[in-house]
């Protein structure tokens, strides 16, 4: 993995663990889905004891990195969390409070 970065400035891909790591894990091209599968929670599990995993899930929400597992998710996992903190906060919606009965005011007013 590299990064662009002043070559002076600690970056926190420094502290990633998956340097070194078999990219095919990271970037898997399973042949079958059960193989995909097996490659990525493989990588998940590298990413699970990596120092700088926040880091690394921050930046590739941040660029939509759309490709590979990287801060322990997969591309759909990162896409469904940008859809969900992109959506607009909901404001509840007002409760409408009904007093009485419609049918006790029509006998009040006909008394
Ligand atoms: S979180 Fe995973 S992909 Fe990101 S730097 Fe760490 S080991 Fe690599």
């Amino acid at each position: 993995m590299s990064m662009y970065h002043n070559e002076n400035e600690e970056h926190w891909s420094d502290h990633a663990i998956c340097r070194g790591a078999d990219p095919d894990l990271f970037f898997p091209i399973g042949y079958s889905a059960p193989v995909l599968k097996a490659q990525e929670d493989a990588a998940k599990a590298i990413c699970a004891n990596c120092p700088v995993k926040a880091e690394c899930l921050s930046w590739a929400l941040q660029v939509g990195e759309p490709d590979g597992v990287w801060g322990g998710t997969t591309p759909e996992e990162r896409r469904y969390l940008r859809r969900t903190s992109d959506a607009p906060v909901r404001k509840p919606l007002p409760v409408i409070v009904v007093r009485g009965d419609a049918s006790e005011s029509e006998h009040a007013s006909a008394a």
